[in-house]
């Protein structure tokens, strides 16, 4: 598999620290809110990354955390007069759930920056210790140009950041500048304020840099050398150069050896931001669209690829869902009837010639850097291949073996679910509606056929489709 590295601007062929296993670690959201479908993101394709290893043998160590101590969640706990932990703790929970909806699968672990405090502060101590940080007035620095690569994931030169640092710094009056080394150096621990929660530390009570806690947690659970760091682009400075900084500064080694950042979701063309009030969560979309197609909708597009978010667009990934939801319905069907034919002569060169085109072509489009764009064109033309080539004389063995097939691809790697949601009707609704169809029936023998008709169309306003079959009246929602 090829991967585009952040770090060298170009994609790579991915060679795993271990062989057979691969530990990726991804930044996860700030817990004040609910999560944006612009968080959902990276969220949806890197556990399609990490599904797609594992669907090529890996066994996948898969960490992202969430940020529950930060400006933000502690400004909404004083508006609420409530401790930062109840704001973080049910926005935690809230986006559990979110996650759930959209088939992302829970990680391997999921750390807490306020549970691995005594850690980070063992990394704000090694990094003293080791001339990379200084304390002033209770605040940590790192020292940054005590870190020979720094700007090495950006591509920044730190010559241009000073200047462009002091411009602004001046310009903003930022606090804590006149005590700074430099103004490049960064916060590794800061002091408590009045209502904040803190922690005890050598350098008295306070709490953590945002940066610090990627660095500690990473290395608890996967290791000093992670395979992949991965995170949306706004990350890559400074965040991801601080942890760089942070961890290379202490322990010594390399600390990720691919970078990938997945470009951002825009909403009719713009940048999506909470202060343009351009945004929308993922619990008010799913109330509008099913979380499976907002998760296609994702996918349709290749990760490093601007996504603008529209309704018409999302309305075009519904009927593309719908047709590969109608073919494996239909493979379903011949499945179900169990006719125990033997698999024919022709089915089988099927299977043996035609069927590897296609799992081919996935996995080369999955290889490219997951180029789920290619992935999804091919599973298309999978589904017209199955369309093609059943019909109710098909053998169920050569139906399954196609299901099972579209099954590893659509739900098994992307996370999408082959059967459809059935939509709840509430019983009594259901009872008026056969209630109807009762009444049509005894109008039709009776060949009153205008009540018949009259009965249909009421039927139609309730949101009803009926169909006469030789089964009987068939039923379901417009
Ligand atoms: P935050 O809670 O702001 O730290 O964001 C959590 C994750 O969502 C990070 O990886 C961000 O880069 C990512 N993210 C935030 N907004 C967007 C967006 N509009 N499109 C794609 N990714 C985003
Ligand atoms: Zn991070």
């Amino acid at each position: 598999m090829r991967i585009y590295n952040t770090l060298t601007r170009r994609k790579e062929e991915f060679v795993p620290i271990t062989p057979g296993k691969v530990g990726i670690y991804v930044c996860g959201p700030t817990v004040y809110d609910f999560i944006h479908i612009g968080n959902a993101r990276p969220m949806i394709v890197f556990d399609t990354l990490r599904r797609y290893l594992e669907h090529k043998g890996y066994e996948v160590n898969y960490v992202t955390n969430f940020t529950d101590v930060d400006d933000k969640i502690i400004k909404r706990a004083i508006d609420e007069g409530v401790e930062a932990s109840v704001i973080s703790e049910n926005f935690i929970a809230e986006c559990r759930k979110d996650m759930a909806a959209l088939n992302v699968r829970e990680a391997t672990v999921h750390p807490q920056a306020t549970k691995e405090i005594p850690d980070m502060i063992k990394l704000v101590q090694i990094l003293k210790d080791k001339g990379h940080a200084y304390e002033k007035n209770g605040t940590v620095y790192f020292r940054t140009r005590s870190f020979k690569d720094y700007g090495k994931l950006s591509h920044k030169n730190i010559d241009d950041l000073e200047s462009g640092h002091r411009a602004e710094s001046h310009a903003l009056k930022v606090s804590g500048e006149d005590e700074k080394e430099d103004p490049l150096d960064f916060v590794l621990w800061k002091p408590k304020k009045e209502g904040e929660p803190f922690w005890k530390s050598p350098w008295g009570d306070g709490r953590p840099g945002w940066h610090l806690e990627c660095s500690c947690m990473s290395k608890k659970y996967i290791g000093g050398t992670l395979d992949i760091h991965a995170g949306g682009e706004d990350l890559i400075f400074p965040h991801h150069e601080n942890e760089i900084a942070q961890s290379e500064a202490a322990n010594g080694a390399e600390f990720a050896r691919y970078w990938m950042h997945n470009a951002f979701l825009k909403i009719n063309g713009d940048k999506m931001s909470k202060s343009l009030g351009n945004f929308f969560t993922v619990r008010d979309i799913c109330k509008q669209y099913d979380p499976q197609v907002i998760r296609f909708f994702m996918l349709s597009a290749q990760y490093r690829t601007p996504l603008n978010f529209s309704k018409d667009l999302v309305e075009d990934a519904a009927k593309g869902l719908d047709r590969i939801l109608n073919g494996a319905e239909k493979l379903a069907g011949i499945i179900a009837k169990d006719n125990r034919k033997p698999v024919s002569d022709k089915e089988k060169e099927l299977l043996e010639t035609e069927l590897p085109k296609y799992t081919e072509k996935f996995d080369n489009a999955m290889d490219d850097d997951l180029n789920t764009a290619d992935a999804i064109s091919a599973i298309f033309e999978f589904v017209r291949f199955t369309n093609a080539n059943t019909d109710e004389n098909s053998s169920s063995d050569f139906a399954k073996m196609l299901y099972d097939t579209l099954f590893e691809l659509s739900d098994t790697v992307l996370g999408i679910h082959l059967e459809r949601k059935e939509e709840e009707i509430d019983s009594e609704f259901t009872a008026e509606i056969e209630k109807l169809i009762a009444e049509r029936t005894a109008a039709k023998k009776e060949k009153n056929f205008a009540l018949a008709d009259e009965i249909r169309a009421k039927l139609l306003d309730m949101g009803i489709v009926i169909e006469d079959t030789r089964e009987g009246v068939k039923w379901k929602k417009a």
